[in-house]
């Protein structure tokens, strides 16, 4: 199948040197691609700044901003089968970007900020879209506002407060949650791990929608 992945921060500049961003290390998103990659499938790796080898057998895509990964994400989901986006995409940027550097004794010191697209939400020609929500109470009921809101068959939830999930972690405790409620707890695991799980589901629900069998 062909599976197109979004994973770490964007950055948003307002002039050369300076940005808006957060600490999205692209663990989760690379695990997944690694994934989907190691059992055969076409990937697509569209990726914000960070530090990560490429998965083996994975096309990579770098990006930098969000309206860069709207444009790349777009282009590689026509005809996708899956799309999973673990972006931490910056839900706004700087409403002007500087050519040069601003100078700190004549800069304004306030920001004026428009907001980005939504990218896992906008991205059409995929038949089924994964997205992920970091939650910092219980995850479940704004997982399944998310999976209507976007159209998601499947919400990655996670309390990014709760010890050893979230940012930068190499474990995550999630919940898979369907646009239905339905709800499946998965116990603290290794990125890897929920990886595995997030591909077996996935896989499932593009086999269920009619693309073929699962591999
Ligand atoms: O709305 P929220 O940011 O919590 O949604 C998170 C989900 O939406 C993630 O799957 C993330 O990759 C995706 N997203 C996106 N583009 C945005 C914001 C979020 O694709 N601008």
């Amino acid at each position: 199948m062909k599976i197109v992945v979004t994973a770490g921060p964007t950055r948003e500049h307002l002039d050369p040197v300076r940005f808006l961003s957060n600490p999205s290390t692209g663990k989760m998103g690379f695990a997944v691609a690694a994934e989907f990659a190691r059992r055969g499938h076409k990937v697509t790796l569209v990726a914000g700044p960070v530090a990560l080898p490429t998965p083996r057998g994975a096309d990579r895509i770098d990006v930098v901003s969000a309206r860069d990964m709207m444009r790349e994400t777009a282009r590689a989901a026509k005809g996708a089968d899956v799309l999973v986006a673990t972006a931490a995409v910056a839900d706004w940027r700087p409403a002007a970007c500087a050519k040069r550097k601003m100078k700190k004794s004549t800069m304004k010191p306030v920001l004026r900020l428009v907001r980005n697209p939504d990218v896992v939400k906008s991205v059409r020609g995929v038949r089924i879209k994964v997205g992920f929500a970091a939650e910092t109470g219980d995850p479940v009921r704004e997982a399944v506002r998310k999976c209507r809101e976007k159209g998601l068959a499947l919400v990655v939830a996670n309390d990014v407060t709760a010890p050893g999930a979230g940012f930068g972690t190499d474990t995550n405790r999630v919940v898979l949650v369907r646009p239905d409620g339905g709800a499946e707890r998965l116990p603290l695991m290794s990125k890897r791990m929920v990886a595995r799980r997030i591909a077996d589901a996935a896989l499932r629900l593009a086999a269920l929608d009619g693309g073929g069998g699962i591999s």
